[in-house]
């Protein structure tokens, strides 16, 4: 049972998707928590995000899927590329897997967040502590025993023989344990709106490829559409220069069902803005500690992934964990089993990420041209636009070899 003291079994930075589900199964292993989480409170933000098969089985295996369906969401199977100002190039649909993880789920993150957190609460395993930051590791004898945090401007202790650092992109967990890493922030980012959901958005989200140019509608509820713009890290402030109205024309030049739903769109602050950024961190464990999720990897969002492998970190590393519970051993050649699992299929997503940045927010004619030829050979060939479906879903990640890239290349 925990902790009102300040000792705990694990201590885990950072109350994202990843932090949350490893301390759901851990607390399901009688193991006790404590969370912190910079945050006060949970606001909901102009974004959705797409929970893919491996993500939905994860939460399935913590038994949520009945309050999954609850939750406002919209299932979809059928993704619809289009080139902007053009025709269909393809359309990718989850039906090739077989049930019951052939669909996606697309919601808004705090919904998700809010049905963890709500779990948590039933249980008496886990302190969340909200509103507060972490500082420093405590370190004693060369040995982690826990870490340091800010809270209403008072230093706290918290106890426990194992670190988690599931704090994002930017962690500062990683940074004290002294892991080196490569963050790339890319030079696009998007524009995030939702908009009232125009008809035609049934079962099927769309996505639109231009030139230099990516629109994405994404239907999060019966009554909502999630639009993400893409536009370059640059002109991030001084788009905002223009009126609003400006911006939602051009994007409702790209779908007309738009142009209704845009005018809701009156002002900046119903826009948010997503910067991009990949994380190549050199190692992801350290003697009493490990990363997860973001800290450890951020990806490119365009293989919908991050959060997805966020979870599956959290599923993977809370057995690796309990081992260490039993041996009482959480050096990090134990911990790195976890590593050894986990690493190969993120960096084959990362790397894929980065070959659909390439190709698609491409603004070179000749790319634009591959990668729309590249679109029209999956759309002739089944079996490869099946292989691509396993691999985003997350079930299994074998991205396109040469010989399917031929295949869809040639006529
Ligand atoms: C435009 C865009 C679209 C995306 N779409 C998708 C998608 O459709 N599907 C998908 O799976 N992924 C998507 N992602 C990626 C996804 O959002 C991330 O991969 C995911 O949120 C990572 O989860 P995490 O728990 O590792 O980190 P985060 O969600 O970043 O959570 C980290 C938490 O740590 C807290 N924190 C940070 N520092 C401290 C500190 N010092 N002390 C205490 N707390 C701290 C933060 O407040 C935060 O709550 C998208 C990303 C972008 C940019």
């Amino acid at each position: 049972m925990v902790p009102k003291s300040d000792a705990a079994d694990v201590v885990i930075v950072g109350g994202g998707m990843g932090g949350l589900v490893l301390a759901l199964s851990l607390a399901r292993m009688g193991r006790t928590v404590a969370v912190v989480e910079r945050q006060a409170k949970l606001a909901p933000y102009a974004r959705g995000e797409l929970l893919q098969p491996n993500g939905l089985r994860i939460l399935d295996r913590l038994g949520l899927s009945e309050k999954l369906k609850t939750l406002p969401a919209h299932t979809a199977h059928r993704y619809h590329f289009h080139r902007i100002g053009g025709g269909k190039l393809c359309t990718v649909d989850y039906r090739m897997l077989p049930p019951p993880w052939n669909y996606t789920l697309i919601t808004l993150p705090h919904h998700l967040l809010n049905l963890l957190l709500q779990e948590l609460e039933r249980t008496d395993h886990v302190r969340l502590l909200t509103g507060t930051d972490f500082k420093d590791l405590l370190i004693h004898r060369n040995k982690i025993t826990g870490i340091r945090v800010e809270k209403e401007g008072r230093l706290i202790e918290l106890h426990a023989p194992v670190v988690i650092g599931s704090d994002g992109a930017h962690s500062r967990v990683r940074e004290r344990l002294g892991i080196r890493s490569r963050l790339h922030t890319y030079r696009e980012g998007y524009l995030t709106m939702v908009i009232p959901r125009p008809a035609g958005f049934d079962d099927e989200a769309r996505y639109y490829v231009g030139r230099g140019e990516i629109l994405g509608l994404f239907p999060v509820s019966d009554r909502e559409l999630y639009l993400f713009y893409m536009i370059p890290v640059i002109d991030r402030e001084t788009i905002k220069q223009q009126r609003v109205e400006t911006v939602t024309a051009t994007i409702a030049t790209i779908d007309s069902d738009l142009a209704e739903p845009l005018r809701t769109v009156a002002s900046w602050d119903q826009v948010g803005y997503m910067s991009c950024v990949c994380v190549r961190a050199e190692r992801w464990t350290a003697d009493g500690a490990a990363l997860i999720g973001d800290a450890a990897h951020a990806m490119n969002p365009h293989v919908a992934q991050g959060r997805n492998q966020a979870m599956e970190d959290a599923m993977a590393l809370a057995e690796v964990l309990e081992d260490g519970f039993l041996s009482g051993d959480f050096s990090q050649a134990r911990l790195n089993r976890y590593e050894k699992k986990r690493r190969p299929d993120v960096e084959r997503l990362q790397r894929m990420g980065d070959e659909l940045t390439l190709l698609w927010n491409t603004a070179l004619p000749p790319l634009a041209w591959l990668r729309d030829r590249i679109f029209k050979g999956m759309a002739r060939h089944p079996e490869v636009r099946e292989r691509v479906v396993r691999t985003i879903s997350g079930l299994e990640i074998r991205p396109l070899g040469i010989l399917d890239r031929l295949r869809v290349f040639l006529p």
